[in-house]
């Protein structure tokens, strides 16, 4: 059992709309997806680079997890997702390594999948989202 390939990487936005502007310059075509993920408060883009993936977050409360994230350290790198085959047999996996959940049973999230995110403190910094396509 291990993580897979790199699913997608996520950036913290202030202001999403802005950000899907610049990213489709970047890119040069559009984001295929926007979807709200109201537990979290956030409200997503994805854009597809080649075979990679890249997903903007904007908050949609004060409280919600990436507003927070911006107020420390700034817009930027928020997580890296990887694909996981078996999220719940992964996280039993990971949590016997040592390694810190944030969350011990996997939700529902953006883009058709099930996730999870290990704690930055017990991973050098970096969130480390799980995710199983459902
Ligand atoms: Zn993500």
């Amino acid at each position: 059992m291990s993580l897979h390939k790199i699913e997608h990487i996520g950036i913290a936005v202030k202001d999403l709309e802005a950000s899907n502007a610049l990213f489709t310059k970047l890119f040069g075509k559009p984001q295929y997806k926007i979807e709200e993920v109201a537990s979290e408060s956030v409200m997503t883009a994805f854009f597809e680079s080649g075979p990679n993936k890249i997903e903007l977050l904007q908050a949609t409360h004060p409280d919600s997890p990436i507003a927070k994230f911006i107020e420390k350290k700034g817009e930027g790198i928020h997580h890296i997702a990887f694909a996981v085959e078996d999220i719940e047999a992964e996280l039993k996996r990971l949590s016997n390594e040592g390694f810190e959940l944030i969350h011990k049973v996997p939700k529902k999230g953006a883009d058709q999948k099930l996730v999870a995110f290990l704690h930055p403190k017990s991973t050098n910094g970096v969130l480390i989202e799980l995710c199983q396509d459902i």
